[in-house]
């Protein structure tokens, strides 16, 4: 806690003895146990009468620094969760355990092997493959069992799994590794293609946000998958795609793009579409309406980013209406444009933004705002790089820097070095991206810190 108080971007506020003492508590009590519920924690503190300095006002301020504890990475805490996760390593490596194959010996001893090579190709997760991985030699001695439900809701809540079924069935997309078949899409009509255009974008944003929208909007998995033939393959989740559904009846796809081009200006990008199928009609009240929704979690997602985060993402249009493609012969143009310099020709910008905005022509203002703050952004982009790298130090303090790491594996940016950079669709490359302690390429320092930004957001968010 030292260091983040020397740091600037907590100077000028003050952190109450009582926080420092009740930080102290927390860390005596991980030593016996690594889960610790809430309601004990305020028994605790309010029978301790005569300890004058772990005095709360109420539980309500002991909420608070619960979660500026959370915040600065010392617990993981959500007021949506009455468990307290005291060792966050511990909590990572619950999940790893469920990730990662290390070893065949471990495979040979998971009795159902189905389940997990099924989890190995799309992310599904039967709650009773958690339980056989956990009661596993290699886990034992760490209890995950005795605090499944709330390693789960923790898990829930940051958006590393999502949950398809009560207690049953869960949706880890990381280790989704189908490929997107874009006849998914036949038969359908289809919305134009809304891209947020990032500078660098770590699957892991694209991941969660995917599994935010099924948790936190309650969209459903479009099970309309009827190319494949195995179970749970009917589900529309692929690897660099996932096609969800509201009550309204319209679908929608989130997608993951990297435009191989390298002279394209714009080449990571997290890109939605709206569809029904043939002999619907789409209403763009509602696309309208999941581009709010979305933002909303996206902004959520690089909010870790701080004052800089209009420098996260550009917002765009594909210059034609086709099916999503993670493999786009297209281009984004950006909202103020209003034709597509590589295909030569004049575009309808107006229409393509009706599918998601109100009324394209009396927002102008607020899009020449938009850019305007672009701009702007990017002429400080130095200057707001290196308050970046001060922004991300408090993230990776106290101790916390292995479990940073410990994301790493999920993690599988594209490397901006045209050389080194592959498709989003090798298979190797997600192989890859799953290796432990897979290092960001040397001399990638500023994405190694945008890394480290993300993975601490893994417990910056609650
Ligand atoms: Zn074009």
């Amino acid at each position: 806690m030292l260091k983040v108080v020397t740091d600037k971007r907590h100077w000028g506020e003050t952190i109450p003895t009582s926080w420092v003492h009740l930080e102290a508590l927390l860390m005596k009590i991980k030593e016996r146990q690594k889960v610790l519920q809430k309601t004990v924690l305020w028994d605790t503190l309010s029978s301790k009468s005569d300890q004058q300095i772990l005095e709360f006002e109420g539980e309500e301020d002991m909420t608070t620094a619960l979660k500026f504890f959370n915040n600065i990475g010392v617990i993981l805490f959500t007021t949506s969760s009455e468990s307290i996760i005291l060792d966050v390593q511990w909590f990572v490596n619950a999940f790893k355990h469920i990730i990662t194959d290390e070893s065949h010996a471990k495979l040979d001893m998971v009795k159902n092997f189905k389940d997990w090579d099924n989890f190995n190709k799309n992310g599904i997760l039967p709650n009773k493959l958690v339980t056989e991985i956990w009661k596993l030699d290699i886990c034992k001695e760490f209890k995950y069992m005795e605090y499944t439900k709330d390693l789960i809701c923790h898990m829930i809540n940051l958006g590393m799994i999502a949950e398809m079924e009560k207690d049953e069935k869960y949706y880890v997309p990381c280790m989704n590794k189908q490929k997107y078949d874009i006849s998914v899409l036949k038969k359908c009509i289809c919305s134009s293609t809304l891209c947020f255009i990032f500078q660098y974008l770590p699957l892991v944003i694209f991941h969660r946000l995917v599994a935010r929208c099924i948790s936190k909007e309650g969209w459903r998995i479009w099970e309309h998958n009827d190319q494949t033939n195995t179970d749970d393959t009917n589900y529309c989740l692929f690897h660099t795609a996932a096609i969800l559904q509201d009550k309204d009846g319209v679908k929608i796809l989130i997608g993951i793009s990297e435009n191989k081009n390298k002279k394209l200006t714009y080449r990571y990008s997290i890109e939605i579409q709206g569809f029904v199928l043939q002999g619907k009609e789409m209403q763009a009240q509602f696309t309208r309406r999941k581009r709010e929704k979305i933002i909303d979690h996206i902004n959520d997602l690089t909010s870790c980013f701080g004052a800089n985060y209009d420098l996260t993402y550009r917002i765009g249009y594909r210059c034609s209406i086709a099916p999503f493609s993670d493999t786009p012969t297209s281009h984004i143009i950006l909202e103020t444009a209003d034709e597509c310099n590589p295909c030569r020709e004049g575009v309808d910008i107006n229409h393509l933004r009706s599918f998601w905005m109100v009324d394209a022509a009396s927002e102008d203002n607020a899009v020449d705002n938009n850019e305007e703050k672009h701009k702007k952004n990017v002429d400080q982009d130095t200057v707001a790089q290196r308050t970046i790298e001060h922004a991300d130090k408090p993230n990776t303090l106290t101790s916390n820097d292995e479990q940073r790491d410990g994301y790493e594996e999920n993690s599988n940016p594209p490397t901006g070095n045209d050389e080194e950079s592959q498709p989003l669709t090798s298979i190797d490359e997600q192989r890859a991206g799953y290796e432990e302690n897979s290092d960001p390429p040397a001399g990638k320092d500023e994405e190694s810190q945008h890394i480290h930004h993300f993975m601490a957001s893994y417990s910056s968010s609650g």
